[in-house]
């Protein structure tokens, strides 16, 4: 059972709560999956385990962490046919990258790489380590011939779905709720969320957190059948010199994005589009990003920068 207290409130992964105001018949059960928690409000345990089943599936084929998985084999290989859901996912992905000027750009994974050891290790990488890796990014030189799911990556070059496949996975997962005829379910899978239906008849309640004061929810959504994920500087981050460094990578720079903005909320149609323009507008900044967020349609944008990021 859950209520309206903050307190009471789950204890997402990262950014965003879910909030309840009143007792249902509704199962939640969490999973931990593609380095994140999955958590899955349903009608009950089979629609949960729909979700949970669609995700290990989508982590098997999407995960760069994963040699084996469809992902994994494109980047040692060079080349791949890849199967329709990895097709929509590049596709969507590309889309992105050409209406963000390449902020958003899942070639970035050698910068990824190099940034996330500095994460772990809390000391700035060597310029020239990023010189090089910057050589080996660039969307453009994805060549993909979706009839054919052909992809192909020039040499060294290799693909990291991270800030879009959480949103692809929930979307997924959705329409196998949809299709078995669930009506009311709440996926949230480390800030990327899809409200499906309403809840008693009311719209769903996420809360969106404070990036710099975590106890703190700073505004709340109510949503009906509406995606809802935000991007921040406050999970992976390293302080060196007084200067922040996230995981959130602007690929022009083959720096961590500074535009101070420290958290972006996007409420979409689909959790693609969220998860993915949520890490876009990260890069891009306030204006651009908000041009963006229009031309995919977004509904809402939250984005906390400045002082409140101090
Ligand atoms: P988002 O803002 O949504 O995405 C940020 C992530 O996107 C970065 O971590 C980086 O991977 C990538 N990125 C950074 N800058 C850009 C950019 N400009 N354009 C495009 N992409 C960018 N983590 C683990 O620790 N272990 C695992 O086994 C693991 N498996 C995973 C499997 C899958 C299929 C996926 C999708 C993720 C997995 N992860 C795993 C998590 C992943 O590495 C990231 O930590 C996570 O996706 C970051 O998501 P986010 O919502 O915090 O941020
Ligand atoms: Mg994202």
């Amino acid at each position: 059972m859950k209520k309206a207290r903050l307190k009471l409130v789950f204890p997402i992964f990262l950014s965003l709560f879910v909030l309840s105001c009143s007792q249902e018949n509704l199962v939640t059960r969490s999973k931990f999956l593609m380095g994140t928690i999955v958590e899955v409000t349903a009608p009950n345990q089979k629609a949960v385990e729909i979700v949970f089943d669609e995700f290990k599936i989508l982590e098997e084929k999407l995960s760069h962490f994963n040699p084996d998985s469809q992902i994994g084999r494109l980047n040692s290989q060079g080349e791949l046919v890849v199967d329709s859901q990895l097709i929509r996912v590049i596709k969507k992905s590309l889309e992105i990258s050409q209406a963000s000027r390449g902020a958003f750009d899942v070639t970035c994974a050698p910068l990824v790489d190099i940034w996330k050891k500095a994460i772990k290790e809390k000391n700035p990488p060597d310029k020239r380590d990023i010189e090089k890796a910057l050589l080996l990014v660039g969307w453009k030189n994805i060549y993909f011939d979706e009839q054919s799911g052909t992809v192909k990556l020039k040499p060294g070059m290799k693909i990291d779905l991270g800030a879009i496949a959480k949103g692809f996975a929930v979307d997924e997962a959705i329409a196998k709720l949809k299709k078995a005829g669930v009506k009311s379910a709440l996926i949230d899978a480390g800030g990327n969320c899809f409200c499906l239906g309403a809840k008693s008849g009311r719209p769903w309640s996420i809360g969106l957190i404070n990036p710099r004061k975590k106890d703190e929810i700073i505004q709340i959504f109510a949503l009906t059948n509406k995606a809802i994920a935000t991007s921040g500087d406050y999970e992976q981050f390293f302080i060196s010199n007084n200067k922040r460094f996230s995981h959130i990578i602007d690929p022009s720079s083959g720096y961590p994005a500074d535009t101070g903005i420290c958290s972006v909320t996007v409420i979409a149609n689909d959790a693609t589009t969220a998860d993915a323009l949520s890490t876009a507008i990260f890069v891009l900044g306030e204006e651009p990003g908000l041009k963006l967020a229009k031309k995919f349609k977004a509904s809402e944008v939250k984005i906390v920068k400045g002082a409140d990021c101090d």
